[in-house]
């Protein structure tokens, strides 16, 4: 008997309609509330630090948490841009087909081969595509507090520590012995608001930026050997910076009660 139904058929226009249409649910805002909820806690937990060594363990939760919220939200990001790219490539691979009806219907019978397939699309490996995808689309809050969490223990181990760079990892080659000064090239003294140069990555405090930057608007980079332009607008907060003093200051500060109590025992 000869075969008289295809193998498989396009959808029609109509379908390819309702296809463009699906879309998972944006949840965007869910994971950067989930974020804020967790950066949150952590402030909280910082502000009522006295047992360093207690909140260790605490802040390494913290960040596994966020380490997990976060290849979530990278995995959910890419399910929904897989679809949107599976939905683009089936409608460009439908384009040759002709519609199906009675007169057509042989044809498809006898060659269904040129015929896209929903399923095997969206299972295709897009990878490479999806990781330029995926790049800009959290908001900078939400990148900010996913990094601090992320942060977090290696800055708790050590405040003055240097944190590889993401982005860059030939940094991982430079770590060796290096540290981050805690305190303000201006003002000499540990940062109370620290603000970072959105243009050279140079961190200033911002009561001696104010300084700096009052006869004139734009000047030199106060760091020494940049010669970057800079007007006061160009610094942004640096939560990084904030967190090593603050961490920094509640481990100095246990030290000097522990030296104290040493002392009373003598
Ligand atoms: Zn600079």
């Amino acid at each position: 008997m000869s075969k008289l139904i295809p193998g498989q058929l396009p959808l029609s226009n109509h379908a390819i309609k309702d296809l463009t249409k699906i879309r998972i649910e944006d949840s965007q805002n869910l994971f950067s509330q989930c974020n804020e909820e967790l950066r949150e806690i952590m402030d909280q937990y910082m502000q009522n630090v006295t047992d360093t060594e207690e909140l260790k363990p605490m802040f390494q939760t913290l960040s596994e948490c966020s380490e997990k919220l976060g290849q979530q939200e990278r995995k959910y990001n890419q399910l929904g841009n897989n679809l949107e790219l599976a939905k683009r490539q089936y409608i460009k691979e439908s384009e040759g087909n002709q519609p199906v009806t009675f007169d057509t219907w042989n044809s498809f019978v006898n060659d269904s081969t040129n015929i896209p397939n929903l399923q095997s699309l969206l299972a295709e490996d897009r990878s490479s595509q999806l990781k330029e995808r995926s790049l800009g689309q959290q908001n900078l809050r939400h990148v900010e507090n996913s990094k601090l969490l992320r942060v977090l223990p290696l800055i708790w181990d050590n405040p003055r520590c240097i944190i590889p760079d993401d982005n860059d990892e030939e940094d991982d080659l430079m770590i060796d012995g290096g540290i981050i000064e805690l305190t303000c090239p201006i003002t000499c003294k540990m940062y109370e608001e620290p603000l970072i140069s959105n243009q050279c990555g140079h961190v200033f405090d911002k009561s001696g930026l104010q300084e700096y930057f009052r006869t004139e608007r734009t000047r030199d980079c106060p760091q020494t050997g940049c010669s970057k332009h800079l007007r006061i607008n160009d610094f942004i907060p640096d939560p990084i910076m904030k967190l090593r003093c603050r961490i920094a200051a509640v481990k100095e500060k246990e030290q000097e009660t522990k030296e104290a109590e040493k002392l009373d025992v003598l």
